[in-house]
C-alpha cells in the first residue's frame, strides 16, 4: 500500500552525506546541537560553564553541505560566525539510552562547521526569542563525509581547530568536552526519541569570530578528517 503513495509535487532528496570507503550515503534525519560544551567557549560567551546543564537547539537536515565547499554568505547578518564542531551520526537511537550502551548507537564521525548569525542570535537572546534564525538557516551545516566506527573508531580526544586564511583562530581538544558524546546521547535521549539518521553536533571550542565573502576556512579534528569551505558572495 505504502509504495503506492503518491505526492502532489517531488518531494526532493532525501539529505544525505558521503561515508568514507562505500558507495551508500548515510540519509540525515534530524540534527541536534549542543550549546556551550567547552569550558573556555562558555566563558567567551559569558557564562559560568560549571553551573549548566547541555541545552540543544536544531537545524533543519537540509541545512547541511555534504563535503563542504562554496558556501554563500546567508541574508539577514553582517556577523557571520565560525563554529567548528566533531559530528555524531548515529545508526540506531532510543530513548532513556544510558551512557554504558550510548557508544552503540554511533555509526560514524565527521567534522562539521555550525555557522551562526551571531547577531540575530545576540538580539534573540536580548529578546528571550527562539534562536532559529541565528542559527537554523540555509547552507548553516557544512559536513564532511563520514567515517565509520567500524573501519576508524570512536574519537574521545584529539585536537579540533580552525584556520581562516591559513590564520589559527580556533584550538581545544575533543577531551575537554563538558559532556562527553555517550553523556550527550543519553541526555539528549531522555527528551527526544533517538533514530537512525540523526546527527548530533557537539559544540565548539574557543575562538569562534566572524567570516566574510572570500575567506578560506579549514576545520580540522585530529584522526578524523579536515573541512574546507570557502565563503562567497
Ligand atoms: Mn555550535
Amino acid at each position: 500500500m505504502n509504495s503506492q503513495l503518491t505526492y502532489v509535487f517531488d518531494p526532493g532528496p532525501v539529505a544525505s552525506i558521503p561515508v568514507v570507503g562505500i558507495e551508500a550515503r548515510f540519509p540525515v534525519r534530524r540534527i541536534y546541537c549542543v550549546g556551550r560544551n567547552y569550558a573556555a567557549h562558555a566563558r567567551e560567551m559569558g557564562r559560568d560553564p560549571d553551573r549548566e546543564a547541555p541545552f540543544f537547539f536544531m537545524k533543519p537536515a537540509d541545512a547541511i553541505v555534504p563535503g563542504g565547499g562554496a558556501v554563500a554568505y546567508p541574508p539577514g547578518t553582517a556577523d557571520l560566525h565560525h563554529e567548528i564542531e566533531l559530528v555524531v551520526a548515529l545508526h540506531r537511537g532510543g530513548s532513556d539510552i544510558s551512557p554504558a550502551d550510548a557508544l552503540d548507537c554511533v555509526y560514524g564521525y565527521a567534522v562539521g562547521l555550525d555557522l551562526t548569525r551571531r547577531d540575530l542570535q545576540a538580539e534573540a537572546k536580548k529578546q528571550g526569542r527562539p534562536w532559529d534564525f541565528g542559527k537554523s538557516f540555509d547552507q548553516s551545516a557544512p559536513v564532511t563525509a563520514i567515517y565509520p566506527v567500524a573501519s576508524h573508531g570512536h574519537h574521545d580526544s584529539g585536537k579540533i581547530t580552525l584556520h581562516v586564511n591559513g590564520e589559527l583562530r580556533q584550538q581545544g581538544d575533543l577531551s575537554d568536552m563538558i559532556w562527553s558524546v555517550p553523556d550527550t546521547i543519553a541526555y539528549l535521549s531522555q527528551y527526544y526519541r533517538l533514530e537512525p539518521g540523526d546527527l548530533i553536533f557537539t559544540g565548539t571550542p574557543a575562538g569562534v569570530g566572524a567570516v566574510v565573502p572570500g575567506d578560506k576556512l579549514l576545520g580540522s579534528v585530529e584522526g578524523v578528517a579536515e573541512l574546507n569551505v570557502e565563503i562567497v558572495s
